[in-house]
């Protein structure tokens, strides 16, 4: 039997504002700050506290939804989801349920089949949990017994609820809506995407089923899984492949996929049963009694989405046409707003040479010496009007693509210009046709066997020759001159 993946994805991103959700407590970076030192008696669940909503976490929550194309609700409700475990002082989450923030919304994602429109079911807002460590004890720690530790620094914090409909059909389309969505939350400055810090926490839900037959009635969706602690893309790729694999195997051998919420074992690089869920959990949801309805003005509403930036979408159909690049080139691009910005920068910089070769060294060679030394683009050396000036240079035949690569090497350690780097060391290319003729025939003259083979009628050697020539250069001949006047000299004996 052949089976169809159906996946709808959970996430869940902080928005990184200065205070909570409803407290006056710093939202802190919780894998730096000392454990609970950002708490007072609102978020720590003291009885008798009132909770006071932060206006910035509704706006940054406003953004996410319009960029995300939804309806937003004129009124939506707070509501309570009781539940019982140590990371919740209240016992109870703030939440949204059934009047959330904002509906029907959409995002294009790009893949490598193409580009796809997967649907924003809701996004909600919300307070987060506390942070929870399990300890195993050392020899003699702790009377020998496991113990937990509790940080309620993150408890309060606002986050943002996106669900989508179940309309990923494939692994690479999760990895794909991840990192547009990632994007997005960067652009949008409210979320830095960072998912080993867990301010970005991607929860897919998994099913399959079978494939049926061109024209007939599509299967209903099979029973699906839910999978937690995802801490980077790599293991939400991992985990998604192996539950597809898992469940085929399953089905395959008669039996049934239980509805369940698994966790990834990082190191085992499997899944593993968290809780099994019974039916529908039963949250006991109502309206929060100490926080009034959310009623978003709207004009403010208007404000708001005048003031979205282009977005990452908007900005690779915009690169794409206005510079003429192609969707790979132009995806990696936007993908981060500095990156365009750079591009877009060093563009302008020189208009006369070609946006394509800029975009070209940017996505290729900058990209590889940025990775080599985990330089970020707010950490760049290399100004954009000096990347210009080095592809200009290029273009223009002062060096060779090679010795090019060797510049931007150097311009990216000490952030010298290209034009001073190529000075300073003598390395303009040679492009003297005469010193290139003698060069040649230097070389054919200390190699008579190779010539002979050459005559012959072995084409290859032509590439040895090359590169003697090349070397005799010191690598800064212009290529195309060497090899065309290899071949004159090469061919003057037969005439
Ligand atoms: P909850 O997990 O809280 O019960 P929902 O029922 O709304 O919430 O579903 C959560 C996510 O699961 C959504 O993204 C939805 O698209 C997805 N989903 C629902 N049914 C399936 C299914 N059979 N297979 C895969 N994903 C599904
Ligand atoms: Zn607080
Ligand atoms: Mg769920």
């Amino acid at each position: 039997m052949e089976y169809e993946t159906v996946i709808g994805l959970e996430v869940h991103a902080e928005l990184e504002t200065q205070s909570k959700m409803f407290c006056a407590c710093p939202v802190v970076d919780t894998t730096q700050a000392a454990p609970n030192s950002a708490v007072c008696p609102v978020c720590a669940g003291m009885p008798g506290t009132l909770p006071v909503l932060n206006q910035k976490a509704v706006e940054y929550g406003l953004r996410v939804a319009l960029a995300l194309e939804c309806q937003v609700a004129a009124v939506s409700i707070f509501a309570r989801k009781n539940y019982f475990y140590p990371d919740l002082p209240k016992g109870y989450q703030i939440s949204q349920y059934e009047q959330p923030l904002a509906r029907n919304g959409r995002i294009t994602i790009l893949t490598l089949q193409g580009e796809k429109v997967i649907r924003i079911r809701r996004v909600h807002l919300e307070e987060d949990a506390g942070k929870l460590t399990h300890v195993e004890p050392t020899r003699g720690d702790h009377k020998g017994r496991p113990y937990t530790l509790v940080d309620l620094n993150r408890a309060g914090v606002p986050l943002l609820e996106i669900v989508t409909e179940p309309d990923f059909r494939s692994g690479e389309e999760v990895r794909a809506y991840a990192e547009a969505l990632r994007s997005l939350l960067r652009y949008l400055g409210v979320n830095s995407g960072d998912m080993q810090k867990g301010v970005l926490r991607i929860e897919p839900n998994i099913s399959l089923r079978p494939v049926v037959a061109a024209g007939s009635q599509p299967a209903l969706f099979g029973t699906r899984v839910e999978v937690k602690n995802l801490n980077s893309l790599r293991a939400l790729e991992r985990a998604v492949a192996y539950e597809i694999q898992r469940q085929a195997e399953l089905l395959e051998a008669g039996k049934a996929v239980k509805q369940v919420t698994l966790g990834w074992d990082e190191a085992k690089e499997a899944t593993f049963v968290q809780r099994v869920k019974e039916g529908e959990d039963d949250y006991r949801y109502f309206p929060e009694p100490d926080l009034p309805p959310l009623t978003l003005d709207e004009g403010w509403i208007a404000q708001v989405h005048a003031s979205l930036p282009e977005l990452p979408y908007a900005r690779f159909q915009r690169l794409r046409k206005q510079y003429d690049l192609s969707d790979y080139t132009a995806k990696l691009l936007i993908e981060e707003k500095a990156i365009a910005d750079y591009f877009e920068q060093a563009v302008a910089a020189e208009p006369s040479v070609p946006a394509k070769a800029i975009a070209n060294w940017i996505s290729g060679e900058l990209f590889s010496l940025m990775n080599q030394a985990g330089v970020e683009a707010a950490g760049l050396r290399v100004q954009p009007e000096a990347l210009a000036g080095l592809v200009k240079i290029v273009s223009q035949g002062g060096i060779n693509q090679d010795t090019a690569r060797k510049v931007l090497a150097e311009m990216f350690a000490s952030g010298e210009r290209a034009d001073e780097i190529v000075k300073k060391r003598g390395l303009q290319q040679v492009t003297d046709t005469e010193a290139i003729a003698r060069m040649v025939k230097e070389v054919l003259e200390t190699c008579p066997d190779e010539v002979a083979s050459f005559l012959s009628g072995k084409a290859g050697v032509i590439n040895f020759l090359f590169g003697q020539v090349m070397k005799k250069a010191q690598g800064k001949a212009n290529p195309q001159i060497v090899r065309r006047e290899l071949e004159r000299q090469l061919d003057a004996p037969k005439r």
